[in-house]
């Protein structure tokens, strides 16, 4: 797949395409990404790419023409016609279901807002997406765009190991849709703290069936909403049920 980032600091994802897991996604080619930055279209001994808003106000506003001269570029190099995706505040939340389609897509272009935002006719012109990660607002859709990036790289076969498999992450349809357990690691005591005896005990169901009561239990106490979702969509075991119905009366009230 194929990404095609639009952005005014290509130099910020550097350093991210090249650490951590995901790095092998991107050097590969697996996940394809290509930084375009409008200034290179824009016009003018001082490259324009922002100007002031019409009818006054604070802040920038980043000009039409060099973004459709970026796109122009962009789409005349890919064969498909790949979604322009703007991050944005408007923007629904991206979600895991939502990430996990990307993974499986072909890919998309990615306009990263700088300023106030993005004159709205190119908006209303050319973008057919917009994305959001929260209610709060970033000085750049650039850290969005990373995180978008990000969640579709980890997903990508052979990017994590089976011991780290995505599969038991929080969000996913594996576990129901549920939060994820607790981890623990060495040392066995630290700071005169042990570890959930289960965990020592090497009996594989044991460990399965403790984890399994953890996301349960995280789930009620952080993410109720979830926990009803997992339930309307029939993800919750009788054993699951059992389980919930036996919390402490501190779990919350809707169970
Ligand atoms: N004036 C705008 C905010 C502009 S912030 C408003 O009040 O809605 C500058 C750019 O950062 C935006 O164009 C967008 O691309 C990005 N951005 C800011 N917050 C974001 C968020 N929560 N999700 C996705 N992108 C965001």
């Amino acid at each position: 797949m194929r990404f095609d980032v639009i952005t005014l600091f290509p130099e910020l994802f550097a350093p991210f395409l090249q650490v951590g897991i995901t790095r092998r996604a991107f050097e590969s080619g697996q996940v394809e990404v290509h930084l375009h930055n409008p200034r290179d279209f824009a016009e003018g001994n001082y490259r324009r790419v922002d100007d002031r808003p019409f009818g006054g106000g604070p802040g920038m506003v980043m000009m039409a023409e060099p973004l459709r001269l970026t796109l122009e570029h962009i789409r005349s190099q890919r064969a498909d016609s790949a979604p322009l995706v703007l991050f944005s505040p408007i923007g629904q939340t991206i979600q895991h279901a939502g990430v996990a389609q990307w993974a499986q897509g072909s890919g998309a272009i990615l306009l990263c807002g700088r300023y106030e935002g993005v004159d709205q006719r190119f908006i209303d012109k050319f973008v057919d997406l917009q994305l959001s990660i929260g209610d709060f607002v970033l000085s750049g859709g650039e850290i969005p765009a990373m995180a978008l990036l990000d969640a579709v790289a980890r997903l990508q076969p052979g990017v994590l190991t089976d011991a780290q498999s995505h599969q038991l992450d929080s969000f996913n349809p594996d576990l129901g849709g549920l939060l994820d357990c607790p981890h623990y690691t060495r040392p066995e005591v630290w700071e005169g703290e042990g570890v959930p005896d289960v965990l020592l005990s090497g009996h594989h169901q044991n460990i399965a069936r403790w984890r399994r009561e953890q996301n349960l239990t995280l789930t009620a106490t952080h993410r109720v909403d979830l926990l009803e979702q997992a339930r309307r969509q029939g993800s919750l075991t009788p054993a699951d049920e059992r389980y919930l119905r036996s919390l402490a009366p501190a779990a919350p009230k809707t169970l």
